[in-house]
């Protein structure tokens, strides 16, 4: 390899990704704003760069704004998780064309490793655009630098910059250029970089991303911890946060939904519990992971006269688990007696913390739990995938109909790419 053609990171990420699945099958949103709501309808949890610009803020219930909507041409649509979902995995195999080493950091966004001259690079990055802009129709920037604080830092000059035409590699850049760029941002821009602490790093001095890049790493580390003193690093060009593969697995998988009519009594929350407890098992199962502790939690409505109402609770288990019966006996022992019969419930869910590869653990036999042996959560998921969402369940989950406190939607778009009833349908002329 020449001494030019260097390894590099690129994060490629997608532009207002929910609105803008919404509108690869309704073109008609194309440069409307835009948002997506949360389950049920709830608050807003997308926006549109239009929407953006109207003043839409995040998280703003819909009711809220309901009203006003018409007026100036604002939209809004149901979160279709399963059409998310479904493209962002073709997103990821598109990338995957580009690069060996992909590791995909969120639902819309992943590092590559790429390897080039700078001017290679901007090529492939413009090419990774225009393939995924092409094939699925949505819209990415593309970052290029030494480290992924770099790309993250590329990344965002891209979206900023419209003359950059939605990639930008920092090796283009002069060192004299890069300072000025570096000067001109605030350093709590900077990826890993919370607001809390950059107020400490101001009564340091480091007020701008190249105060910190030019600041001691020793004194950095003495005084904010070795996860600051990295970003030092990285911003200087050296590689310290390496890019994880497929095997990662994150730390936390929760489960969480808003219910369509309010629940009211234990042993409808037994129900739902039991209905979570089996779903987020199931993620885990999936991804081939295990859990050491839950939180398991319900919540009455903020915006009610009532008094705000959520019960919680922390379990850690002995053993970490992938197990449903588990879950569900830790989540619903002590939370369930901590519901108030007559509250109107409306969400509830089970975080599952401490998360990891199931093979990292070797655990004598004798602490596996009796069902677990049994590989009882397996065979849920075997059954579940034959016969549909609710042949089967756990306990209280164990009957047929969807249930009443089910997600409401009632502006979801169509699951054009994952159910064969909700083709998009094309007019020719
Ligand atoms: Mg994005």
């Amino acid at each position: 390899m020449s001494d030019s053609s260097q390894r590099r990171i690129a994060l490629v990420d997608v532009n207002s990704f929910f609105a803008s699945c919404e509108r690869v099958f309704d073109p008609k949103l194309m440069g409307k704003p835009v948002v997506v709501l949360s389950n049920n309808d709830g608050c807003v949890v997308a926006r549109s760069s239009e929407a953006k610009a109207l003043g839409v803020a995040m998280g703003v219930p819909w009711f809220k704004i309901s009203a006003w909507a018409p007026s100036v041409g604002l939209v809004a649509r149901s979160s279709n998780y399963e059409l998310y979902g479904d493209l962002s995995a073709r997103v990821m195999s598109i990338l995957q064309e580009f690069s060996a080493a992909v590791e995909v950091y969120s639902i819309d966004e992943a590092f590559l490793e790429l390897t080039g001259t700078p001017e290679e690079l901007l090529a492939t990055g413009h090419r990774i655009k225009e393939a995924i802009q092409t094939r699925l129709g949505l819209p990415v920037c593309v970052g290029i630098g030494r480290s992924k604080t770099q790309a993250k830092l590329a990344n965002a000059g891209a979206k900023k910059s419209a003359g950059m035409n939605g990639v930008c590699n920092l090796d283009m850049f002069s060192a004299e250029k890069l300072d000025f760029i570096m000067a001109a941002l605030p350093v709590d821009n900077l990826w890993g970089i919370a607001r809390r602490l950059s107020k400490r790093l101001a009564a340091q001095g480091i007020h701008t991303i190249k105060d910190l890049r030019d600041a001691d790493p020793v004194r950095i580390k003495k005084k904010f911890g070795v996860v600051v003193q990295r970003s030092v690093y990285e911003l200087r060009g050296i590689d310290c946060i390496k890019l994880e593969g497929e095997r990662l697995v994150k730390n936390q998988v929760m489960y969480s939904r808003s219910f369509a009519t309010p629940v009211t009594t234990r042993k409808q929350m037994e129900e739902v519990l039991a209905v979570y407890a089996q779903r987020v098992s199931k993620r885990l199962r999936k991804q081939g992971s295990v859990a050491g502790a839950l939180t398991c939690f319900a919540g009455t409505s903020r915006f009610a006269n009532e008094p705000f109402h959520s019960p919680y609770v922390n379990a850690v288990f002995s053993i970490p688990t992938n197990d449903p019966v588990e879950i569900l006996k830790a989540s619903s022992s002590v939370l369930l007696n901590r519901i108030e019969e007559g509250r109107k419930y409306v969400r509830a869910g089970i975080l599952l913390h401490d998360v990891s590869p199931k093979e990292s653990h070797q655990y004598l036999d004798l602490f596996t739990p009796v069902h677990e042996r049994r590989q009882l959560g397996e065979t849920l998921d075997k059954v579940m995938e034959k016969h549909g969402a609710f042949s089967i369940g756990l306990g209280a989950a164990g009957f047929k109909s969807a249930r009443e406190w089910e997600m409401k939607r009632e502006m979801l778009s169509l699951r054009a790419t994952t159910r064969w009833d909700e083709l998009a349908t094309v007019y020719a002329k």
